[in-house]
């Protein structure tokens, strides 16, 4: 169930509701609106425990939850969650936000040059991926531990916040004053123990689609990261598998108008994983933020011919430069700035 607070409810008030619903057996789930504060319940709902809920000071009404993402469907926070990073960047507002970077952090040289070209470019996050989820053991699996120092050199170089993936439960604490978001990538949608340490985590988290899975499927992998208490989650469609062969996989655009309706959290398109082609990126960029994507994750590397990871799929810093110069002419015309 959702307990609606009226607008304006104070603070102690809404304490007062939040200990009821504990006294009840539930565990309470505040989430704190512009406009409404809310608290999703979830359990087994009882008629008594609403009406009692629903008598309390404060509340306007409670609801069910009907649709199975409980946390992130719009039935408990119908205005869209906007992610502050922290420079000031918001996630999921007006703004098309921009996520760049190599695939894999290389070397002190190739990482801090791209760092600065696309902090010049005008990206707002910097990907410093030093873990690789590989689907072969044989391939570069990331410079590893060896990494981190270089991803607390970029960062305070730049300023930019980073964003990097991780592999493991124990990398949460470890990278947690490293870096300024995870990225749990499409190989691991469905890592239970991974969403719910991130989950525990004040990060904020992209949450890539797995290669086969279902919206529903992604909304549900969601929800294990918002029960545990994290509430800045980004959902980030990268390509599905399908029959078609031309493509590395298939940008599912209509996932970002079906997201849009059906969550609150911010929705990111990655057209380099999607298209696998440099030359694909350009246009599956315009067309995500044409759909009304909130952001975009795109690889760029200063030698994509001698990238030791998707250099295929990766911009020169020409061709990046040469993109973001494009780009806001979509944003507008999409009623958004960048
Ligand atoms: C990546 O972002 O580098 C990556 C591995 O993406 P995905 O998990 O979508 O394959
Ligand atoms: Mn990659």
């Amino acid at each position: 169930m959702v307990i609606i607070l009226h607008p304006g409810t104070d603070k102690d008030t809404a304490e007062r509701v939040i200990d009821k619903v504990k006294k009840l057996g539930f565990t309470p789930h505040p989430i704190y609106g512009v406009i409404n504060t809310v608290i999703a319940v979830i359990g087994d709902r009882t008629q008594e425990a609403m009406e009692a809920l629903e008598a309390m000071p404060g509340v306007d009404r409670v609801v069910p939850i009907l649709r199975p993402y409980k946390l992130a469907g719009r039935e408990v926070k119908p205005e869209k969650s906007v992610i502050t990073l922290p420079n000031g960047v918001e996630m999921g507002g007006r703004t098309v936000g921009v996520i760049a970077g190599p695939c894999a952090v290389e070397s002190r040289e190739q990482f801090l040059e791209t760092a600065g070209y696309v902090k010049q470019a005008g990206a707002q996050v910097l990907r410093g991926f030093i873990y690789k989820a590989r689907t072969s053991p044989h391939d570069f699996q990331g410079v590893r531990d060896e990494g981190i120092q270089l991803l607390r050199e970029a960062r305070e170089l730049t300023g930019m916040p980073l964003i990097t993936e991780i592999l493991d439960t124990r990398d949460v604490e470890k990278l947690h004053d490293v870096v300024d978001l995870f990225q749990i990538g499409a190989r691991n949608m469905q890592n239970y123990a991974l969403l719910t340490e991130v989950g525990l985590s004040d990060r904020p988290v992209v949450l890539k689609r797995g290669l086969s899975a279902t919206i529903d499927d992604l909304l549900k992998a969601a929800e294990y990261i918002l029960v545990g208490g994290n509430q800045q989650v980004m959902l980030c469609e990268r390509g599905i598998r399908t029959f078609e062969t031309q493509t590395r996989n298939t940008l599912d655009i209509s996932a970002v108008p079906v997201l849009q309706r059906y969550t609150h959290l911010p929705v990111l398109v990655d057209p380099s994983h999607a298209g696998g082609h440099d030359w694909l990126v350009p246009a599956l960029s315009k067309a995500a933020i044409a759909a009304g994507a909130d952001g975009l994750i795109i690889e760029t590397h200063p030698d994509p011919e001698h990238a030791m990871v998707d250099g295929a799929q990766s911009l020169t810093p020409e061709g990046f430069k040469e993109l973001m110069g494009q780009l806001p002419a979509f944003a507008y015309a999409a009623g958004r700035t960048m």
